[in-house]
């Protein structure tokens, strides 16, 4: 911390952050110096990404803490992912308004649960006294010159997302409507507030797939940068998008597409793969246990069409989570 540091900051490094997670043998120097030591392995490349998570915007203020501590680091495992890296080293900036003790024990024993499971070591951080704000940054190792990209996508591709699609943003709505009481709401709050990273698939990915992100603003919204980056349009069947029986239920119902194409927070894979690969997948899908549902194919030209099952293109009223515009997807 820059400003007024004091012993309670230092009882929050030692006492927590220090024996956060494991210790890999890459790490020179970890937590308590002015910067973290890292080897890095020779013939690979790093690829480094960081994402903030700010109270009341990208969740709900009371969401459990350890919940609060997987998914920071969920939305950042799932940035690698997408890049087809294999997490290493994490760094953790925590403001928080006060030093509460239970809060923090939840908050890291979610951030070190996802750790774990993915060989991460905490590096370092900093820690202030502010409104509630989370910046986690991942870094992770690819073999030099394999990572997956936004703009290698070709025309006739075929087009796959990894799980399913909408659950997230469903969850989000039945809180925001207090329609919570469902029978499934614990199902569909696990979907929002511990995301799955698909690490392993992005990972099995490499040099297979030609374009790779990770769903967080909506299909629409992030199929839409592979689209803009690889110069390149595409089609896509509404019926082909794989959900929920939850998510079928809510469709069936409403019609609302948009929930599925648009609501955001599913951190899948969207990635494209040429024809001539597409046997590869059968057993990329064994391997990592996740489903891969091919969902439409990438055209010359530019834009995105979503096809109703009649063939009737259908129009989302809006392309996907936006900060900085009226959207209605605040917490
Ligand atoms: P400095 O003032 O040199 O930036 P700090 O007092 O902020 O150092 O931090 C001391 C050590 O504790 C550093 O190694 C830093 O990386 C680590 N650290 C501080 N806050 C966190 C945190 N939230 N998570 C992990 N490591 C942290
Ligand atoms: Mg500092």
């Amino acid at each position: 911390m820059s400003k007024g540091k004091n012993i309670a900051e230092f009882d929050l490094i030692n006492d927590y952050f220090r024996g956060m997670t494991q210790q890999r043998r890459d790490v020179l120097l970890g937590i308590g110096d002015d910067a973290a030591l890292i080897r890095v392995p020779k013939g690979m490349d790093l690829a480094l990404s960081v994402d903030t998570l700010v109270a009341g915007v990208h969740f709900f203020p009371e969401i459990p803490p350890a919940d609060l501590g997987y998914k920071v680091l969920a939305v950042n495992l799932s940035d690698l992912a997408a890049m087809g890296a294999e997490p290493a080293w994490v760094t953790l900036a925590l403001t928080i308004p006060q030093i509460d003790d239970l809060w923090i024990a939840g908050f890291c024993s979610g951030f070190t649960e996802l750790a774990t499971r993915f060989d991460l070591q905490l590096v370092g951080g900093d820690t202030t006294a502010g409104p509630l704000s989370i910046t986690v940054q991942v870094q992770g190792l690819i073999p030099a010159g394999e990572g997956l990209r936004r703009s290698g996508a070709g025309a006739g591709d075929d087009i796959y997302v990894t799980g399913s699609l909408g659950d997230a943003a469903l969850a989000l709505r039945c809180k925001q409507r207090g329609a919570d009481d469902r029978e499934d709401m614990e199902q569909l709050r696990m979907r929002l507030d511990r995301p799955v990273p698909r690490v392993e698939a992005g990972i099995a990915l490499r040099g297979v797939a030609s374009s790779a992100i990770d769903i967080s603003d909506g299909l629409v919204a992030d199929l839409g940068h592979i689209l803009r980056s690889s110069g390149v349009g595409a089609r896509v069947t509404l019926d082909s998008l794989p959900i929920s029986p939850a998510v079928a239920a809510m469709l069936e119902e409403s019609g609302d597409w948009s929930m599925v194409v648009a609501g955001g927070d599913d951190y899948e894979l969207c990635f494209t793969i040429p024809p001539d690969r597409k046997d590869q997948l059968a057993a990329i899908a064994k391997q990592t246990g996740v489903t891969l549902t091919r969902i439409g194919v990438v055209e010359e030209g530019v834009g995105l069409r979503c096809l109703r099952g009649d063939g009737s293109i259908w129009q989302p009223e809006h392309g996907g989570f936006e900060h900085f515009s009226n959207g209605s997807g605040q917490y």
